[in-house]
């Protein structure tokens, strides 16, 4: 593979897969852009340095075909206001769309592409072969450009045509992540295979059932781990604690001991949370009150992390120097239950600025990190949620295998 900044783009056209799939309103409106931006910098780079694009992209889950509702189409105008945001005299850079991936109107516009310019292809899952990762459509695909840029790092763990099968067809040389992508891979690897220690991680959200294999991986490499959330009611349970109507997985019980008794033996310190914020009701006007998270009465359940818990893990998180933090201590979403997340998050924030290495990824820590406004205060946020947790359950991504 060569290196995206090392690569020079001149008279190139790149083949660039992105991540577009953003979710729309009933009126094809955006209701958030992050995706597109975060993937700017890679398209910009190229255009810059004399080189065309040609954006792939999935949107949404079509079913049958092409479809309007799914129509990449909707996102050109944005597209192009976002490659523009400095106009410039003549009339900034320009943007063309297919209306099909493939196929005589694909070739003809990539071929007649300048350097500067960008092609947007019409949605990939109209094809139900790029799912499938057929090679015959990868090679139709690659056909249309001359390097191959993967920026796509939110669907890194599928092995799409256009996600992995289609790297086979460049040369190694002309195969490379794009900015987003090697970011995210660096972060990523700096966690898993050289983190500094201590190396605490933060594991909350709903189900001990999602996380099982990522604290399993994490237990031979963290000297911490910290589990709030839900989760956090099976493994008290299973301790033979008394959590009420608390969120509980019955069925899991053996796995959360097992976990207990394997952190035991490889040293690695298992937190869950003394105290929890309990609810007679799973609703922003309950009654609350705090309590040992042991000893939660019928009727009650805990829905955030006490003060104490609080005091326990932050303590925990400002001696760390790698930090990997993945699911909310909460019910974040309800302004009563959101304190402890809003804290761990300050704490996390603390820790970085006296120099720990931390990252968020997966979506709901990420949407508290940034409702928090706390984003640029963690060394960093992945925007690859499924693909991200993939990667710290030690799974290989076929986006990163095929390119590497
Ligand atoms: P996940 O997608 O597994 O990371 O879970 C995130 C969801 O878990 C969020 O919507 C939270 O509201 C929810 N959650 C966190 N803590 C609790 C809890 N104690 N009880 C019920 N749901 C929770």
């Amino acid at each position: 593979m060569s290196k995206f900044s090392d690569f020079n783009f001149f008279g190139y056209k790149a083949l660039v897969r992105v991540d577009f799939n953003v979710p729309l309103d009933d009126k094809f409106n955006i209701t958030d852009d992050t995706r597109m931006t975060a993937t700017i910098p890679t398209i910009k780079r190229i255009l810059a340095e004399g080189g065309s694009a040609i954006l792939m992209s999935h949107l949404g889950r079509p079913k049958d075909g092409p479809t309007d509702k799914y129509s990449l189409k909707h996102l050109v105008n944005h597209l192009h206001e976002l490659l523009n945001i400095i106009p410039s005299q003549n009339g900034g850079t320009k943007v063309f769309f297919a209306d099909d991936c493939i196929g005589e109107q694909a070739i003809l516009t990539a071929s007649m592409l300048k350097p500067g310019e960008v092609l947007l292809l019409e949605n990939l899952r109209f094809y139900k072969e790029e799912e499938k990762g057929d090679e015959a459509f990868a090679k139709k695909l690659s056909k249309l450009g001359e390097v191959y840029v993967n920026d796509a790092f939110g669907t890194a763990h599928r092995a799409h045509a256009s996600t992995a099968v289609i790297a086979q067809f460049f040369d190694t040389d002309k195969r490379m992540f794009g900015l987003l992508m090697e970011s995210e891979v660096l972060s990523a690897e700096k966690v898993l295979h050289e983190a500094e220690k201590p190396f605490t991680a933060i594991i909350g959200g709903a189900k001990v059932s999602d996380k099982i294999l990522i604290i399993e991986n994490l237990l031979d490499r963290a000297t911490d781990i910290i589990i709030g959330g839900g989760m956090a009611y099976t493994f008290l349970k299973a301790r033979g604690g008394k959590i009420g109507n608390s969120l509980c997985e019955d069925d899991r019980f053996a796995i959360a001991l097992d976990i207990l008794e394997k952190a035991k033996q490889k040293n690695v310190s298992i937190h869950l949370p003394e105290t929890s914020i309990i609810a007679d009701k799973f609703a922003a006007d309950a009654n609350t009150k705090d309590c040992p998270s042991d000893q939660i009465p019928d009727g009650w359940m805990g829905l955030d992390i006490g003060p104490k818990a609080i005091g326990v893990f932050s303590e925990v998180i400002r001696n760390s120097k790698t930090i990997l933090w993945n699911g909310p201590m909460g019910v974040f979403e309800m302004e009563k239950f959101q304190n402890g997340t809003k804290s761990i998050a300050l704490v996390v924030a603390e820790a970085t600025a006296k120099g720990a290495f931390s990252l968020v990824g997966g979506g709901d820590s990420v949407a508290a990190v940034n409702q928090f406004n706390l984003a640029d205060k963690v060394s960093y946020v992945s925007t690859g949620g499924g693909a991200m947790l993939e990667y710290f359950e030690g799974k290989v991504l076929p986006g990163i295998a095929a390119i590497k």
